[in-house]
Parts: C-alpha cells; sequence; structure tokens
C-alpha cells in the first residue's frame, strides 16, 4: 500500500467510527479531497485511488488541476471568490463552498449558464480573519437569492477556529446545523439547504458526529509533497 492509500484508509476508519458513535450512514457523507497544496500529478493519484470530489480555492489551482484531469473528478471551489473571476471558474465547478455575498450572487447570475450548487459560507465562530455571513444575516440572504435562478442553495459551509479545545470546535459545529435544521424547515424551492460542508484535517470527525454531509480533508489526505513523504 503507498502512503497516500494508507491515509486514505486511516480516514474512512475514522469516518466509520465517527458514523458508529453518531448512528449516521457513511453513504450520507462525501469526502472532498483539498489538493490545493500539491501538484496535479499527485491529484491524479488521488483520483486513481478513488477520491473524486477533488476541492481547490484559487482559480489558478483549478485551472491547472483541470488540464490535467479532464474527466473523471467532481470539482469543488472551496475559496473565497473575487468578483471579477467568476467568468474563470463558474461553468467549470460542481460545487461552491464560499457564497458570502449578493454581489458574488449576481455575478454568478450574470455568468452561469446551469444552476449552480451553492453552499453558503457562514462565520459561525466571528472571527475577523473569516469569511462568511454571520448566522443573524445568514436567513435573510438566502430569502434575498429567490430570484436567482442560476444559484441553488444546497447548504451551509463554515470553518471551526484552529484550536485544541474541542467544546468550541463542536459547539461551532452544532450552531451551523441547527441553523441549517431551521433554514431547511422552510422548504425554499430555490434553497433546501439540506447539506453541511464543515470538517477539515483535525476537525472532520467532530464534524461528522455534528452532522457534517461533506468533509474537506487537505494534508490528512493528499498529505504534503514539500515533505517529500512519497
Ligand atoms: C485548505 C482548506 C481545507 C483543508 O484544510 P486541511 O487542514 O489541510 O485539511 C478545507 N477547507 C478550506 C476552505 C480550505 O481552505
Amino acid at each position: 500500500m503507498t502512503p497516500l492509500q494508507q491515509r486514505i484508509e486511516t480516514i474512512e476508519e475514522t469516518i466509520c467510527r465517527a458514523c458508529e458513535r453518531a448512528g449516521r450512514d457513511r453513504h450520507d457523507i462525501t469526502v472532498v479531497a483539498v489538493t490545493k497544496q500539491v501538484s496535479a500529478q499527485r491529484t491524479r493519484e488521488v483520483l486513481d485511488a478513488g477520491i473524486i470530489h477533488l476541492g481547490e480555492n484559487r482559480p489558478e489551482g483549478l485551472l491547472a488541476k483541470q488540464e490535467a484531469i479532464p474527466q473523471g473528478a467532481v470539482w469543488h471551489f472551496i475559496g473565497s471568490v473575487q468578483s471579477r473571476k467568476v467568468k474563470e471558474i463558474i461553468e467549470r465547478i460542481d460545487y461552491l463552498h464560499s457564497l458570502d455575498r449578493l454581489s458574488l450572487a449576481k455575478e454568478i447570475q450574470k455568468r452561469a449558464v446551469e444552476p449552480v450548487d451553492c453552499f453558503v459560507q457562514v462565520n459561525v465562530s466571528g472571527e475577523a480573519s473569516k469569511s462568511g455571513l454571520s448566522p443573524d444575516e445568514t436567513a435573510d440572504f438566502i430569502d434575498s437569492l429567490q430570484d436567482y435562478d442560476k444559484i441553488r442553495v444546497i447548504g451551509l459551509m463554515t470553518m471551526a477556529p484552529n484550536t485544541e479545545d474541542e467544546q468550541l470546535i463542536r459547539s461551532v459545529f452544532k450552531q451551523l446545523r441547527d441553523l441549517r435544521d431551521e433554514l431547511a424547515a422552510k422548504h425554499m424551492p430555490h434553497a433546501p439547504v439540506t447539506k453541511l460542508s464543515m470538517g477539515m484535517s483535525n476537525d472532520y470527525s467532530i464534524a461528522i458526529e455534528e452532522g457534517a454531509t461533506h468533509v474537506r480533508i487537505g494534508t490528512a489526505l493528499v498529505g504534503s509533497e514539500s515533505e517529500g513523504d512519497e
């Protein structure tokens, strides 16, 4: 087994254990491999190892990986998007995890040919360094997207604080789930809001216990080529 296959197996075991603890079905969780820090070659290996959901956070990285991988992958854009970059990426991605403002929604509406599945990014922890809407403004924001037929709000996304404090991380994830439940209960045709994109290398197991449907795993999955681990 290659180091990459070993990492994937470890992640798979961790996910299955978290599912057991939470009484969840493994099939309800999608692993998005965040390949932003590795080469197209390593990204190709990730795909060949069976992980087809790939996440990039910059247009340049997305385009480079797509050039090397013309088919077989499902593409997630997970980084903040400058409005002027929308036209470069919007027809190339399957999911956008970082819808966080009306000006971005307007640009997507203008540029997209097909409706785009979006997660609205919420800054639950309130850290100044993080993008996203505050939990309080999220419902109004989603309401205001009603007439944007190129945007489908499938869920919410957040990033937990970078901390060892597991209770704090858990409470951030739980708050996002509670907000998701509230919004899903409104049964808005343009915004089903059933999905939860949360959990990264250090906290995906907690995120799954708290209801994540999409975990975005970078270093723990793809490794770091700078350390020459393969
Ligand atoms: C980089 C990144 C990740 C993955 O981070 P790791 O800690 O390497 O797993 C997940 N989500 C977003 C938005 C990121 O930018």
